[in-house]
């Protein structure tokens, strides 16, 4: 009788322990669809009252702790000698008139003094623009006033024409690695790199370049939030993952970058460098994604290179396929302007979405001609990227589209605080602390995990994936490992380090990462705070050890 219960007991026991687990896969699978971002508001909260009562170490955001005073000191400025333009035309309490350009250059010069840094830096932007990109001088600062007084609707509203050449001179000089393409590239600033991203497949799937069924590839691990865009909007698109791994070193492989030479595969989707790995393409990569789309001549190649500016010698996939490649950057990372909502999307005047515009099937033709006729004459020959203008306001309200001028104007001083330094020769100084600034931050967090730092060229640093399942197995042993897996998924392991530590990390595989992986954000803590982290993780990991029957029977 005795022998039964028990017998039953154990059953019973087995079984709990079986719908426990089944119930703690379906939550983990349920996490993963629900995106890295999401989950990691919870543990913030849990982080507030940690057990500990640690100050809470939050590293889970992208956003960084660090912000650019330049450009910001010359929008005051130019605001300031803009505003005073204004009133020599009407002044009278708090209403002022228009700026007129007749003069407009001689009056900016006697308002700069020279032995202001700010002013300085204004004169020195000016003289870049009108002695090396060949503008004119009344007309780029008659621009410039009027941009940054916001009296105008943007016009044109794809972009202020002063400004796309600044954009141009920057992207090129910063992200394409030598090859000469300002020139030729049109550019649309928009609200971010986010508002770009959903502008570019709203007008991909509005001008049935993807239609439903459609096969997309995706370069994963991936920012979260765009593995989610072709689903949730219901462009009924079919997504394959074309994967990187650590033992690639987060470049593509030969094996996964060749599922794009399916003609099947329209589009390819990818952040460069990457994000959550913070890797570059390798230049080999690149070569082979040329060879790739000559046997899949009409990939559309969508590239976010918001990180570019911080891996050495970077070369976007933009500067080796510009036909083929539309390119979105974002100024709010390097520049910490992620409030202002400024980034832009730049397409090759020659392009695949043009050609495939003109290669659709009559129907679809006739389809486009009657959307895009309420805006313009001649409906067949507007450009792809002028449609996403127009599709950004629904088309009917394209003459009020643009991102707002003002913005315009501090995407040109961010711009131009790097090209003075460019254009002079020499190494930009807010780039390179940038750059050693998560530098220190990657240095010291990895020294105190016990890894080995990854000082590769192409390792942007701005982001990093740690294995925890290495570190617990290289810490305390194999059989550590298989406890830490039985009884904690790794939500679990991401709460506790929140809730009893007050570490806020995100979870890798919301980002399609492996398993055992936490994204570490550098931006945004400070260096000695990278080292406490690692402190708190291995004390989490102590305690554990303790908690586990290893522990148990050894301390026996
Ligand atoms: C942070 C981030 C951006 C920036 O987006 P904004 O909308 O410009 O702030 C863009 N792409 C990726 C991959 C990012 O991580």
């Amino acid at each position: 009788m005795m022998k039964r219960i028990l017998c039953l007991a154990a059953c019973l026991c087995v079984l709990f322990t079986a719908v426990a687990r089944a119930d703690r896969a379906a939550e983990e699978q349920l996490m993963k669809e629900i995106g890295a971002f999401e989950i990691t508001a919870e543990q913030r909260e849990l982080a507030k009252t940690n057990e500990a009562g640690y100050p809470v170490l939050d590293a889970g955001r992208g956003n960084p702790n660090w912000i650019n005073t330049q450009a910001r000191y010359a929008f005051t400025r130019l605001m300031n000698f803009a505003v005073g333009e204004c009133e020599r035309t009407l002044n009278e309490g708090s209403m002022a008139g228009q700026a007129k350009r007749e003069g407009i250059g001689a009056r900016f010069d006697a308002a700069m003094d020279p032995a202001d840094a700010t002013d300085a830096f204004l004169t020195a932007a000016v003289n870049y623009c009108a002695d090396t990109l060949g503008l004119d001088r009344d007309g780029l600062l008659k621009e410039l006033v009027d941009a940054v007084i916001g009296g105008y609707y943007p016009s044109p509203s794809r972009c202020l024409p002063n400004t796309e050449a600044i954009l141009n001179a920057f992207l090129q000089a910063t992200l394409y690695g030598g090859a000469d393409l300002s020139a030729r590239t049109n550019v649309f600033p928009t609200e971010g790199g986010s508002a770009a991203m959903v502008y570019i497949f709203e007008a991909l799937s509005h001008n049935r370049l993807l239609k439903k069924g459609d096969t997309i590839a995706i370069a994963t691990p991936i920012f979260t939030p765009y593995m989610q865009i072709p689903a949730v909007k219901d462009y009924g698109l079919v997504s394959v993952d074309v994967s990187s791994s650590a033992e690639e070193d987060w470049d593509i492989a030969e094996e996964e970058l060749a599922k794009l030479e399916s003609p099947e595969v329209k589009a390819f989707f990818l952040v460069n460098p990457s994000n959550p790995a913070s890797r570059a393409l390798s230049e080999k990569t690149l070569e082979r994604l040329c060879r790739v789309v000559e046997k899949n001549p009409d990939l559309i190649i969508l590239t976010d290179d918001v990180y570019g500016t911080f891996a050495k010698d970077f070369r976007s996939v933009y500067a080796v396929l510009p036909e083929n490649t539309i390119l979105v950057y974002s100024f709010s990372k390097l520049y910490g302007v992620t409030g202002w909502r400024i980034g832009l999307i730049a397409m090759h005047e020659d392009n695949v979405c043009d050609r495939l515009l003109a290669g659709l099937p009559e129907e679809d033709k006739a389809y486009l001609r009657g959307e895009y006729s309420i805006v313009t004459t001649e409906p067949d020959a507007m450009p792809f990227l002028d449609r996403v203008v127009a599709d950004s306001r629904s088309i009917g309200l394209y003459h009020t589209s643009g991102l707002s001028t003002p913005s315009q104007v501090f995407m040109d001083l961010l711009a131009l605080s790097h090209l003075v330094y460019a254009d002079a020769g020499g190494e930009d100084p807010y780039i390179r602390l940038a750059n050693d600034t998560v530098h220190a931050r990657y240095t010291a967090l990895m020294k105190a995990l016990g890894l080995t730092p990854d000082d590769s060229a192409a390792n942007a640093q701005y982001y990093t994936l740690v294995d925890v399942y290495a570190l617990a197995e290289a810490e305390y042993g194999a059989e550590f490992l298989d406890w830490l897996r039985e009884e904690r998924t790794q939500i679990e392991f991401l709460n506790d380090l929140a809730s009893r530590k007050g570490v806020v990390l995100m979870y890798g595989p919301g980002f399609s990462a492996p398993e055992g992986t936490v994204r570490i954000s550098l931006a945004n803590l400070n260096t000695e705070d990278y080292v406490e982290i690692a402190r708190r993780l291995f004390e989490l990991l102590d305690e554990y050890y303790a908690e586990s029957e290893i522990g148990l029977a050894n301390a026996a």
